[in-house]
């Protein structure tokens, strides 16, 4: 199939890229380069554009004669989501639109949507499943849910079909060496804990050991980038094979506390790590675990990475590479 993937130059955008081309599919990749790195992109045609830019995706979805989306271009961080909440109702929802909108105008009619657990808030029953009820604590959980909503009408009324994707805490980087996570500033738990070790952060805060949970600290589902990605590819598959619109969730069902996963990144790395106890950062439920029994039974995925260990040993590769600065 001929892909379209947007924000493929991002994190999980570009392991997305790069697993859909090894599977011998059509890429092309649409990102406006502000969180994404050129370097990312491994494969497929790169546009470098703008979701804002409705004449552009009407363009593209001729010209390439795109067959399908995956639909990754987003801002992702809650901490920017409570402060300027706008900047993620107009990229995550209104830009959204764009590019549905230029899907009906042009039939394609598959699309794979990155979604959150932020969907879910502050969750009633561990594990999470997909029918927990969707109350989002902050604005970027509830600008992907907005957008799941708008995929309900516009399968409705305009016939496309989706799968929507809640990642729970993606980690790790690709095997290749060629391609990890690299944010700007950096604010997730597993690279600041590796930036860390590396001497490259003079500080590592654990935000808060007050929790509710066994060492105090808050416990999240952490699953490997490649083993994201890898429903991608089942999920556009399973919409052309004439599956009907559905979410699942992705986590690997094993939550891990922040002390414990600082303690295993100090056995990959070889040595203690030094964290200070922080302040809780505001909106932050206490544990966070997925069900994927559902995407495992409709559609056969398996995480081949489960274990936290090695999450942590693939993104050690990375970090220890030097990053993209390492591929110069
Ligand atoms: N966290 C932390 N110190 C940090 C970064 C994160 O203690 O410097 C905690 C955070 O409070 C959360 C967990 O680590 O409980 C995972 O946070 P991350 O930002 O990686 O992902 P999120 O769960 O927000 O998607």
């Amino acid at each position: 199939m001929k892909i379209l993937v947007t924000g493929g130059a991002g994190y999980i955008g570009s392991h997305v890229a790069k697993k859909l081309a090894e599977s011998g599919h059509d890429v092309v990749i649409i990102d406006n380069l502000v969180k994404g790195h050129r370097e990312a992109v491994l494969q497929g045609k790169f546009i470098e554009g703008d979701l804002a830019d409705k004449g552009l995706l009407d363009r593209i979805m001729r010209e390439e004669e795109i067959e399908g989306v995956i639909h990754l271009a987003a801002y992702s961080l809650v901490g920017e989501s409570m402060e300027k909440p706008g900047m993620y109702y107009e990229n995550n929802v209104a830009n959204g639109l764009n590019l549905l909108e230029a899907m009906v105008k042009n039939r394609v009619r598959y699309i794979v949507f990155s979604s959150t657990a932020a969907v879910y808030g502050e969750p009633l029953e561990i594990p999470i499943t997909e029918t927990h009820p969707a109350v989002p604590a902050n604005t970027y959980g509830e600008s992907k849910l907005f957008f799941e909503k708008i995929l309900e009408r516009y399968d409705q009324i305009h016939d496309i079909r989706y799968i929507s994707l809640r990642y729970f805490n993606a980690a790790g980087a690709d095997s290749s060496g060629k391609i990890g996570e690299a944010h700007d500033p950096e604010t997730h738990l597993i690279p600041i804990v590796l930036e860390k070790a590396l001497g490259r952060r003079e500080n590592l805060y654990i935000y808060g050991d007050d929790y509710p949970t066994a060492d105090g600290t808050c416990i999240r589902d952490y699953i490997h980038v490649e083993d994201l990605a890898d429903a991608h590819i089942l999920a556009v598959k399973a919409l052309k094979d004439g599956l009907d619109s559905r979410i699942y969730n992705l986590g690997n069902g094993e939550g891990y506390s922040v002390k414990e996963v600082i303690n295993t990144a100090g056995e990959v790395v070889g040595k203690e790590i030094k964290a200070e106890i922080g302040e809780r950062r505001p909106g932050d439920p206490a544990v966070l675990v997925a069900s994927s029994e559902k995407i495992k039974k409709e559609l056969g995925w398996e995480p081949l990475y489960p274990d936290l260990k090695q999450i942590i040993e693939s993104a050690w590769r990375w970090h220890k590479g030097g990053g993209f600065r390492g591929n110069d």
